[in-house]
């Protein structure tokens, strides 16, 4: 039997970030950190595009506005002290026809009530910024989107902890046995609060507590493809989304080290750490999340159909690369290499009104909080999101 204060679940950027904030305001407080892999971020925390976004995609009142704009700066500060790789060039949204051109004053429009630095360019400031970059008439710029290596900035914040917090790899939540203790693969712990950061299945042990029982998650696979160009593009270039679902569309980075990719895609995953083949399926999960995909299909709630037809058709490479073409002015097909390391998306479905969530979701019981929709861009939110959890459990353990 192991006895803590706390007990957070999942070595992901929310686990480590939540472990992090609470450590720095009670040192002499017991955290371990339980994490089933044998290493931090091995699913979406370290899979992602590392982009530090501004804050400007997201409705004025919701939370990814408000941790997004705060959580950029918090970790820009944060990699520069520790001097980790952070590539501070800036990112374009461009617009294909007169219908996108109406998305980039939406965006600037969001993007000004949530405090947000924009500037909104024509193609001559955009061809001075990016020369290959195209757009219809006006495109956004916005200076403080940046990009780092997730990994990077992980490892340091896991080394950081000195052993003042235990990170327990390899170590799996089993079940809820009481209010106080839980059981994982090797051991019984017994805790004062229990924080559940476990990304893809944040639902299944919100749902041992009694939290989030009319939430399910359903994956969504991001892949990417490299461009062996680093000079292809000087900026991020973004199209404009489709603000009605949470992600932005096939785009491209220029990452930490200045390599240029393209993705992410978001193809409905049929288990939750559908990565690649047959590898993890779980047949449980794939009855389920397969029951849940059909009816979304059939409903065609927020277009599914739509979204699953034209995602699916982005495993075709010629055409996933079409979907970024528009983007730039000259592209070369044959310098796109193999596909990078995939991610997936732990997307909160509502089952009652069958509509993804769109902003994060926490919830909470007399002993617990749950993390349940860390969806992106919970990495850049990750520092202050943390502190809005730190908060909420110092709050029911009147701390
Ligand atoms: C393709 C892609 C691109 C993205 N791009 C960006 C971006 O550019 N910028 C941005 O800000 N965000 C981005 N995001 C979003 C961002 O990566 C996620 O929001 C964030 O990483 C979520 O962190 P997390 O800690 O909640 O989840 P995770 O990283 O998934 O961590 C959860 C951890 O919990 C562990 N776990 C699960 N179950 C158990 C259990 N039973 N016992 C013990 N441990 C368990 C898992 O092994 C995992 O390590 C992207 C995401 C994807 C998939």
């Amino acid at each position: 039997m192991i006895k803590t204060d706390i007990v957070i679940i999942g070595a992901g950027i929310m686990g480590l970030a939540v472990a992090r904030e609470l450590h720095h305001r009670h040192p002499g407080l017991r955290i371990i950190l339980l994490e089933k892999e044998d290493t931090f971020g091995h699913h979406a925390s370290g899979r992602n595009s590392g982009i530090l976004h501004a804050g400007f995609y997201y409705a004025p009142d919701s939370l990814k506005a408000k941790f997004t704009v705060e959580g950029n700066r918090l970790l820009t500060e944060y990699c520069l002290q520790h001097n980790l790789s952070i590539n501070r060039c800036g990112k374009l949204v461009v617009a294909k026809d007169e219908e996108e051109l109406k998305g980039i004053y939406e965006l600037k429009n969001r993007g000004d009530k949530n405090g947000v630095h924009l500037q909104l360019i024509d193609e001559l400031e955009l061809s001075q910024l990016d020369p290959n970059a195209k757009t219809h008439c006006k495109a956004i710029y916005s200076p403080t989107t940046s990009v780092v290596n997730p990994k990077e900035v992980l490892s340091q914040i896991a080394t950081g902890f000195n052993n003042s917090v235990s990170i327990l790899y390899n170590e799996k939540f089993i079940q809820r046995k009481d209010a106080h203790s839980i059981v994982t693969n090797k051991n019984t712990i017994q805790y004062k609060h229990l924080i559940n950061c476990a990304g893809l299945y944040a639902d299944k042990i919100g749902h041992q507590y009694g939290v989030g029982k009319h939430y399910a998650l359903i994956p969504f696979k991001g892949l990417y493809l490299e461009y062996k160009d680093r000079n292809l593009i000087q900026k991020h270039i973004y199209p404009v989304p489709n603000l009605k679902n949470p992600f932005l569309g096939v785009h491209f980075t220029k990452m930490a080290d200045g390599r240029v990719k393209i993705g992410p895609t978001a193809i409905p995953a049929l288990w939750r750490e559908n990565y690649q083949g047959l590898s993890r399926f779980n047949l449980g999960e794939f009855i389920e999340i397969f029951r849940y995909e059909t009816k979304l299909f059939l409903r065609n709630s927020f277009n599914f159909r739509d979204l699953a037809f034209t995602e699916i058709k982005k495993y075709y490479k010629k055409y996933f690369i079409k979907q970024a073409a528009h983007l730039v002015k000259k592209l070369e097909e044959d310098k796109f290499g193999d596909y990078l390391t995939p991610g997936i998306r732990a997307q909160l479905l509502d089952t009652r009104t069958m509509k993804l969530e769109m902003d994060f979701v926490v919830e909470q019981e007399d002993t617990s909080t749950h993390v349940l929709n860390a969806v992106s861009p919970a990495f850049t939110s990750s520092f202050s999101f943390g502190k809005c959890i730190a908060d909420k459990a110092e709050r029911v353990m009147k701390m």
